[in-house]
């Protein structure tokens, strides 16, 4: 019999009782073996945990340094898109995303997508998404890495785009969708802290186990729920490498 996957620590698999008492206040649960864990990856963690942000899930809000970035970069254009989102600007996404002026972005963009907006709605919470993935595949082609360090990860990026695409489209929230957002932000913080280490071996086993607690809630809670999802979702998984955290090339 399948162990609950709710029962295992988020960052090592261990069997866990410690629960993240922000995310219980907002409803879901997720648990750590140890505070030494809950504190390893709270770098992602911290931005989406508690209510308002937990559940449903909220995508960040831009930091000060992202929102300072994007508007220095408002019109840069992809040189070399590999996809179709990745070769508008900034401002263009604006306006196919929102339907707004692409000259209105200067101002929208401290407004409705940093802290001291009102509630995000579907659309600007949409846009944020496309936002970060435009700005950090300038990051990747200008070899700059990532001056946030937050949502570095290309797979989380992919990941937690698509299950938003597949999950956002009217109705109730399943029960599932927090939680699986949540697993992608703490395995995303895994990566961060492995490349960024003198030794990312060292983190090879913490990679694996988070990556498991992905797996384990697509194959247990998703596919009771619904298993058309849980296949969109193994299908995309499958393009990705959890230790680069980079999509895989096509086959
Ligand atoms: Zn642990
Ligand atoms: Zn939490």
């Amino acid at each position: 019999m399948a162990t609950d996957c709710r029962q295992s620590c988020l960052v090592c698999g261990l069997h866990a009782t410690l629960r993240c008492s922000g995310c219980a206040k907002a409803g879901i649960d997720l648990f750590f073996c140890s505070k030494e864990h809950q504190s390893l990856v709270w770098r992602t963690h911290r931005q989406v945990c508690g209510p308002g942000k937990a559940n449903p899930f909220l995508f960040p809000f831009l930091s000060s340094d992202e929102l300072a970035d994007m508007m220095a970069h408002l019109n840069w254009k992809n040189p070399d898109p590999v996809d179709e989102y990745l070769r508008f600007t900034l401002s263009e996404m604006y306006q196919v995303k929102l339907g707004e002026p692409p000259e209105t972005l200067p101002f929208a963009l401290p407004l409705f997508f940093t802290k001291k907006t009102e509630l995000p709605t579907e659309g600007t919470q949409k846009a944020l998404v496309n936002f970060r993935n435009l700005n950090h595949s300038r990051h990747q082609s200008q070899n700059k890495g990532d001056p946030t360090g937050f949502w570095a990860v290309t797979n989380a990026y992919e990941m937690i785009g698509y299950v938003h695409k597949i999950c956002w489209q009217g109705g109730p929230f399943p029960s599932w969708y927090s939680e699986l957002h949540h697993r992608l932000a703490i395995h995303a913080a895994i990566v961060i802290l492995s490349k960024q280490a003198a030794d990312s071996t060292i983190y090879d086993h913490y990679v694996d186990e988070a990556w498991t607690r992905i797996t384990e809630l697509i194959s247990q809670r998703v596919a009771a729920e619904s298993p058309a999802t849980a296949a969109m979702l193994f299908h995309q998984i499958r393009m990705c490498d959890p230790y680069s955290a980079v999509s895989k090339p096509p086959p």
